[in-house]
Formats: C-alpha cells, sequence, structure tokens
C-alpha cells in the first residue's frame, strides 16, 4: 500500500487517498488478429484509457481461437498482472470460447442464464428477427462470475474472480466489437479498476478540438502545462494528444476525483489553461466537430451557405448536411469537378482551374446560383498527377460573403484521400475563422 496525495482545489487542503497500484493487462482474442486481416485496435484504445485513469499496464497480448492458447494466456497474465481484460470471442459461434476458456481458469463450469436468454431472444424480436439457438450461448456465464449488462450488442461482458495463490484477482470479458467494448470499459470496467485499487472511481474527460497546427507544434505548446501536471501536488489530470484525420487534432483532458463536481472543476480548469495556450486554434469541445462550429456561426448571422466542391468531390456537403437542422442555413453544393463545369456553371475565367481566382469566383458563383448569404469553394491537387502548375496538396479555398471576397491557399500532406479530408475541415475552417472575423 502506498499514499498519495492530492491538492484539493477548493480551499488548499488535502485529501488523501489509500492508492494500491493495479496492474491490468490485455489479452485481445482472434485468430483475424494474427493474421492480420483486422488491426487490434481495440488494446491501442484500452491502453490509452487504462493509462489515463492512472492502472498500470504492462502486457497486450494476442491470441487465436483455440482454447488451450487462450487458457494459457489468461493463465499467464494471472500470474504477473491483479486483472486482465479478455477482449473478443462472447459472439454466438462456434470459433467464440472466451466463455469456456475463462471457466477452465477459474476452474467452475458455465451456468445458463434464463434471464439474459430472455433479454438477447427481446433483442432479436425487437429488429424483428428470431434468436438462432447459438446465441443462447451468449447467457452462458462462468459460475460466480457477474455480468455487465449490455447496452450495444446482443453479448454481455463478464467480472470474473478469480482465486490464485497471490490472492483474489479478476478476469473481465468484452465483446470485440469495439463499440460495444468502450461502452462496457467506461460504464464498469475502468471505474472497478480504480475501486480496486482504492483509487476514487469518478473519471470524466473532455476533448478539446483543435485545427490549425501540427501535431507536433502543439505538442510542444502544451508541453510546459503537461510538466506541470506532473509535480506532486498538480490537479489529478493528464492530457493525450490523438491525430483524427477530418476530425482535426483532439486534446483529451482526463481528470479524477471524488465526486463529479470536484472532476468537472479540474476540467473546467484544465480547460481554460489550454485555451490560452490554443486560443483559437480549439473550434469545440467533445462532440462539436467543425461542421457543428461553423453551423452555430452561420445561424447566429442568419446567413446561408453554398459550396462549391472540386478536389473534395461532395465530403464537404455530406458533412455539412450530418449536422442535425442543417436545413437552416445550408441552401446546398455543386461539385464541379471538370474545369467545364466551374466555366459554365460558376462562371470561373477559362484558365487554371486550381488558382486563387478560380477558388474566389467559384465562391461568387456558388452564392448566386443557390441564392445563398455565403459562397464557400474547394480546388486543389489531390493527385497522383500535379496540376496546373501546382505541386500535390496544393488546394484554394475561396470565400465569398457579400462585398468580402477572398481565397487561402492550403498545402496539404499526405495521400489522395487524406488530401480530401484535410481540405474538407481546412476549408471549414477558414469559414469558421471568416466568421468569427479572425482571419
Ligand atoms: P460478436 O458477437 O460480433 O461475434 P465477439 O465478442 O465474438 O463479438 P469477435 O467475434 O472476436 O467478437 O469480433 C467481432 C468483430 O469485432 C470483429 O470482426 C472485428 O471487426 C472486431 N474486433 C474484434 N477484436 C478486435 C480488436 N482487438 N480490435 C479491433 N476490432 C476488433
Ligand atoms: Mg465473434
Amino acid at each position: 500500500m502506498t499514499q498519495i496525495v492530492v491538492a484539493d482545489r477548493g480551499g488548499g487542503s488535502r485529501i488523501v487517498w489509500k492508492h494500491r497500484v493495479m496492474r491490468c493487462e490485455i489479452v485481445a482474442v482472434g485468430t483475424e488478429l494474427l493474421l492480420g486481416q483486422i488491426v487490434d485496435t481495440n488494446s491501442s484504445w484500452m491502453g490509452e484509457h487504462l493509462a489515463a485513469a492512472g492502472i498500470d499496464s504492462h502486457f497486450q497480448t494476442k491470441v487465436g481461437d483455440n482454447h488451450a492458447r487462450i487458457v494459457s494466456c489468461l493463465r499467464i497474465a494471472l500470474e504477473r498482472s491483479d486483472a486482465v481484460i479478455c477482449c473478443g470471442g462472447l459472439g454466438p459461434t462456434q470459433d467464440d470460447i472466451t466463455r469456456e476458456a475463462i471457466s477452465e481458469v477459474m476452474g467452475v463450469p458455465l451456468v445458463r442464464h434464463g434471464d439474459i436468454v430472455t433479454r438477447i431472444r427481446e433483442m432479436f424480436v425487437a429488429r424483428g428477427r428470431e434468436m438462432s439457438e447459438n446465441n443462447a450461448r451468449q447467457a452462458d456465464v462462468p459460475e460466480g462470475a457477474t455480468i455487465i449488462p449490455q447496452v450495444r450488442g446482443t453479448a454481455p461482458g463478464l467480472v470474473c474472480p478469480v482465486q490464485t495463490p497471490a490472492g483474489e484477482k479478476v478476469i473481465y470479458a468484452v465483446p470485440g466489437v469495439p463499440y460495444e467494448m468502450t461502452e462496457m470499459m467506461e460504464r464498469i470496467i475502468i471505474p472497478d479498476l480504480m475501486r480496486r485499487s482504492g483509487e476514487v472511481a469518478t473519471i470524466k474527460s473532455r476533448v478539446l478540438r483543435t485545427w490549425g497546427i501540427a501535431e507536433s507544434t502543439l505538442a510542444e505548446r502544451v508541453a510546459p502545462r503537461l510538466d506541470a501536471l506532473a509535480a506532486p501536488d498538480a490537479p489529478p489530470a493528464t492530457i493525450a494528444f490523438l491525430a483524427s484525420g477530418m476530425e482535426g487534432i483532439k486534446v483529451r483532458v482526463t481528470a479524477k476525483g471524488a465526486d463529479e463536481a470536484s472532476v468537472l472543476a479540474v476540467l473546467d480548469a484544465e480547460e481554460s489553461e489550454l485555451r490560452g495556450i490554443l486560443g483559437d486554434l480549439v473550434f469545440g469541445v467533445d462532440d462539436e466537430n467543425m461542421e457543428v462550429a461553423v453551423s452555430k456561426l452561420l445561424l447566429a448571422r442568419a446567413a446561408t451557405l453554398g459550396v462549391a466542391e472540386s478536389v473534395t468531390g461532395g465530403l464537404m456537403a455530406s458533412r455539412l448536411v450530418s449536422v442535425a437542422g442543417a436545413s437552416k442555413w445550408f441552401r446546398g453544393g455543386i461539385v464541379s469537378y471538370a474545369s467545364e463545369v466551374k466555366f459554365d456553371l460558376l462562371g470561373v475565367p477559362e484558365g487554371p482551374v486550381v488558382s486563387a481566382a478560380a477558388a474566389v469566383q467559384m465562391a461568387k458563383g456558388v452564392a448566386e446560383r443557390l441564392g445563398a448569404t455565403i459562397g464557400l469553394s474547394v480546388t486543389g491537387v489531390a493527385g497522383p498527377d500535379t496540376q496546373d502548375g501546382q505541386p500535390v496538396g496544393t488546394v484554394f479555398v475561396g470565400v465569398s460573403d457579400g462585398g468580402t471576397v477572398f481565397a487561402e491557399m492550403l498545402k496539404m500532406p499526405g495521400d489522395r484521400d487524406r488530401i480530401r479530408q484535410f481540405s474538407t475541415i481546412g476549408a471549414l475552417d477558414i469559414l469558421r475563422r471568416h466568421l468569427l472575423g479572425i482571419r
């Protein structure tokens, strides 16, 4: 047992937590993981979230759908860790054998739970389908284990206590489907691990979404704050970066504390520290992506938007339409891919179409054509060949807003797909900055 001391932001007093180092390792089950048919993103996700919760995780293992080898992996893991999270192999088919392997390690039989069978049957009925008998296997639970009720899929997760010479340990089993796994991790497993380690059980994250600088530059700017958080009397928070393509670069703050109010207070304080460092690079919080940020600004001005897309080929319009209530401010889009369409439909003068002048006219043209207050355009070179003497990755973004018209040039890294994604968020960010008056 060690003790950790955490500063209390409120009155300067200190809370002392009894804290036991919890070592938790991950076993990912699935032959397709070994064959390279799917990438083990589950283990990466779990590793990141265990670290954020302050739980040590020193090993990650991948094992195929083979009973003896899963049992052996679990036994090795239990020898050197306090807890094991096992993902995959909880499905209904014959190759889903995680339940059997765990019951062997526990030395107990599997017991079929009638109420779980009923729940699974009800889920099938709700989707207008009939449950096959195989699905009842998902209601098999090793004796002595508790279930993690399923919210998103059909298979419940499991919390399986295991008696070992070194005391009671635990194996958690979660489905392989990432969307089901993450939900069970956040709702049950991480809080349970924290409770077992004697840590307080409240942990929350907040994501600040940024766009406009490279991840390395971002990390450099935030480094002093990371150092400050490493100090012994720092607030109980960690910061992680996640480059997420068209979603921007996410800065995730995770805080823990005795109760929700104290955790939220830490998150609020860290958010304002980070906003102080990053300023208007932050465009949104949590689920607020770039198109949502833009939509709010358009609504506030009662303006409407039309887009003319070349290199992004409809991606921008598609993202904008994904915002609920888009009809209030989105007029539509024109995919003016061929040069002639830019000339004939949008009034771009004949000549190079990857240019600032073409982008400006595309924006003006689409605003006029669609009767929108504001026109936004993207024209560029996604490769593999250069165009109009411009290298691959050159993109011009045009904005037309009443008397204000301008174009900006962006240089995008990566292959065709990434250039199209980055152009989409990059163009929307230029519009966001224009609407905020921070160009
Ligand atoms: P199901 O009920 O769907 O059969 P399951 O618990 O049996 O779930 P698996 O059959 O192992 O899980 O995997 C289901 C799907 O989840 C896989 O096809 C794959 O798409 C995804 N998946 C499984 N394991 C991982 C992993 N480690 N990382 C990322 N994705 C995974
Ligand atoms: Mg399966």
